[in-house]
């Protein structure tokens, strides 16, 4: 064998199942074997007495077995006394095979690693990994750490531990498989080992490193793998924005378009901001090349990104090509609906609406409009791109609240509307502002256009930190506001993956609410009503028919009501900051105070304490997030929805976050001095299906 890029069925010991159970876990060639890396370690090097144990540790032990017990039915399972020179330890198994009871007996000599706990009646380890012992004085040490694998069902520690020994044999017995292709003044800038040296340590770390500097990723050969997988995400994005650069686009010129511009500025309500009109200006340079823009814009909630993608718009069809709007709700995507056929009343174009809810003969006419031409907008969810849509000339698409939606149906939109080698331009809009060093990595596909301005004349949102016992004041409270002529949204929350269980929630709320306000006009939103329901309640709301809206997270992003400045969010603990921030972002929209009220259910834990108090102490979305991040995993920073998130082998962006400062330089030296490496790079780390090619 002489190169790792064969399939690990050459192995010895692999057939066809454990193939089809490395398959499973990512696991091709003999090179995503040796780069399939430990999530933890155990040490087994040496052996602790019983009486220095402690809760939480993860020891080897060894001893004599006292006495064994079956506990009966209900609370079945096998119980031991173990005890040895110095103490007593209960071993514990909830499930046990008749082998094990048999081998498990009182006077038996045994050997167990495991986690120990302390519990009322002393200490305990459940389901010990254990061995029986020949000789009390029998060498049961390890020499090393030993490795524990992420694994699937089927294939254990020990068949993968030797499955990866094989692979470390066969680049100690050639050196020159395993090539490091990281730039040498990387290494040396961080003293890295060499990439054989750091993945040796890494499998099997000596006894002279510690688990918890193994854990805390405080270990050269750690950071030195953790740097080459950021390198590589890095650089397949980056390729694939060199790729999307090559294409055509349309060029929106025209001899009008300066009229226009000015028509269309003249007839808003409000002078643009000079945030807006910076970002304006970029986009409108990135529209007038003949290569696509792929340009995101980031602005906090409220900041008006709408406006700047409807001068986007403008462009476009001021030089006769269509527009694609893409919102993730049908609730955002008919408030843009509402605000597009305003601003392009005086256009002589249609603007039209297509969700997966239009149907029959009026989805026929959109449809033919837009192979026409006769529809010169079209505003929808992502459904507008799941059909058989065709336009006469999609020139422009803009996505709004991209977090909503995932790196590869960004990547997928872009051949949307492909003509020859020419494709629309993108635009794509957040108020999830991500910190700066993340965005590196996730966006680093997009040129980044930030929007740090609120329009003139909004006043901090006040927001306040409350537990659920005080609910009848709140309710109070809503009286008041709604006599002084102002409107309020309640939020129920749940956990994400039960809408159902949400929308009961908030029905029974609605329920409630109605009761305790009788002189208020309680409305429902949720997300299982039917669109033209919704569309009722929410133009009921705008046109304050309604007082108090009691909304389910639907209501998270887009919409937009300036005369409701009060919000109550129930058991904000369960949700991300950053949506909080989103859903805060409802109120703050026109004159006069604001309030949010996050209702806590007591007893709240003191991270969750922590992270509400962020929320109640800032306004600005990119020192929550910053925060946040500090707090807890990016993961979550995120948003769990974001089905775009990268996950990481073993990079973690927290505990790496000193490495981020280092990538884009190097990235942009291989670009210059050393292509060649980037496809192997991104193979290695992002697996062989990828072709990084023509950079
Ligand atoms: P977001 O960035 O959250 O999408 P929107 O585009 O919905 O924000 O804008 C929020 C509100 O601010 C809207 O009512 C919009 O009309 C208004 N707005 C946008 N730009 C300005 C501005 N320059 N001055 C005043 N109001 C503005
Ligand atoms: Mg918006």
């Amino acid at each position: 064998m002489n190169d790792l890029s064969q399939s690990v069925g050459n192995l010895s010991g692999v057939g066809a199942q454990t193939l089809y159970r490395l398959d499973k876990l990512g696991i091709r060639v003999i090179s995503d074997l040796i780069f399939h890396l430990p999530y933890r370690y155990e040490d087994r090097t040496r052996v602790y007495v019983i009486a220095s144990l402690m809760s939480g540790m993860h020891a080897l032990i060894t001893g004599r077995i006292e006495y064994v017990d079956v506990l009966p039915r209900g609370r079945k399972g096998l119980v031991c006394k173990m005890t040895d020179d110095t103490g007593e330890i209960t071993l514990r198994f909830f499930h046990f095979n008749a082998y094990q009871h048999n081998v498990l007996k009182p006077g038996t000599l045994i050997s167990c690693f495991g986690e120990v706990r302390q519990t009322f009646s002393g200490l305990e380890m459940t389901h010990p990994d254990y061995r029986i012992m020949t000789h009390p004085d029998a060498d049961i040490t390890e020499s090393r750490l030993t490795p524990v694998y992420p694994l699937t069902e089927g294939l254990s520690q020990n068949a993968l531990r030797k499955l990866v020994k094989q692979a470390l044999h066969l680049c100690e017995l050639n050196s020159q498989l395993l090539i490091d292709w990281v730039p040498e003044q990387a290494l040396k800038r961080f003293a890295f080992p060499t990439l054989a040296s750091a993945i040796n340590t890494l499998h099997a770390p000596d006894e002279m490193i510690s688990v918890d500097a193994l854990q805390s990723g405080n270990v050269p050969a750690l950071k030195r793998l953790a740097f080459e997988e950021l390198l590589a995400h890095h650089l397949s994005l980056r390729v694939t924005r060199n790729k999307a650069r090559k294409w055509q686009a349309p060029r929106f010129t025209n001899k009008d378009q300066p009229t226009l511009i000015t028509q269309f500025l003249d007839s808003l309500p409000f002078k643009l901001t000079g945030a807006q009109q910076r970002v304006i200006k970029e986009i409108s340079a990135d529209c007038s090349s003949s290569q696509p823009m792929l340009r995101l814009v980031q602005g906090d909630v409220g900041s008006g990104k709408t406006i700047v993608s409807a001068y986007a718009a403008l462009l476009a069809l001021s030089a006769g090509y269509q527009v694609a709007v893409m919102a993730p709700t049908e609730l955002l995507a008919e408030q843009h609906l509402r605000n597009f056929s305003v601003w392009f009343a005086s256009f002589n174009t249609q603007v039209a609406f297509l969700t997966g809810q239009v149907k029959g003969n009026i989805r026929k006419e959109i449809l033919q409009g837009l192979a026409d031409g006769v529809v010169g907008i079209i505003i929808g969810t992502h459904a507008l791109f799941q059909e058989s849509v065709n336009f006469k000339n999609l020139g422009l698409i803009i996505i709004d609240e991209q977090h909503r939606f995932g790196v590869n149906q960004r990547m997928a939109l872009r051949e949307k509307g492909q003509q020859g080698n020419v494709r629309p331009h993108q635009l794509v809009m957040t108020a999830t502002p991500i910190p700066r060093t993340l965005a590196m990595l996730q966006y680093s596909d997009l040129d980044v256009s930030i929007i740090d301005e609120l329009p003139p004349g909004r006043k901090p949102i006040v927001t306040s930190v409350i537990p659920a016992e005080r609910r009848a004041e709140v309710i109070d409270r809503i009286n008041s506001w709604v006599e002084k002529g102002r409107q309020v949204y309640w939020v129920c929350t749940l956990i994400e993956e039960s809408e159902v269980l949400e929308c009961e929630a908030a029905e029974k709320t609605a329920e409630l609410l109605t009761l305790a306000l009788p002189k208020v006009k309680v409305a429902l939103i949720h997300g299982r009503m039917k669109s033209v329901d919704k569309e009722i309640v929410m133009q009921a709301f705008k046109h304050h028919q309604i007082d108090l809206l009691v909304a389910t997270t639907v209501i998270e992003v887009g919409v937009d009501v300036p005369n409701a400045g009060l919000m109550v969010i129930e058991n904000p603990e369960r949700l991300g900051l950053s949506q909080l921030h989103q859903l805060r972002g409802r109120v703050g929209r026109g004159e006069g105070d604001s309030y949010c009220l996050l209702m806590y259910q007591t007893p709240l834990s003191e991270v969750a304490r922590q992270r509400l108090g962020i929320l109640r102490d800032s306004n600005d979305g990119f020192v929550i997030a910053e925060k946040d991040l500090e707090l807890r995993g990016p993961g979550e920073v995120m948003g769990t929805r974001q089905t775009g998130a990268i996950n990481f082998r073993i990079a973690d962006l927290v505990r790496d976050a000193d490495l981020l400062e280092t990538i884009q330089p190097i990235a942009e030296e291989i670009f210059t001095n050393s292509p060649h490496v980037i496809q192997p790079l991104c193979d290695r780390w992002l697996g062989a299906s990828t072709d990084y090619a023509e950079v």
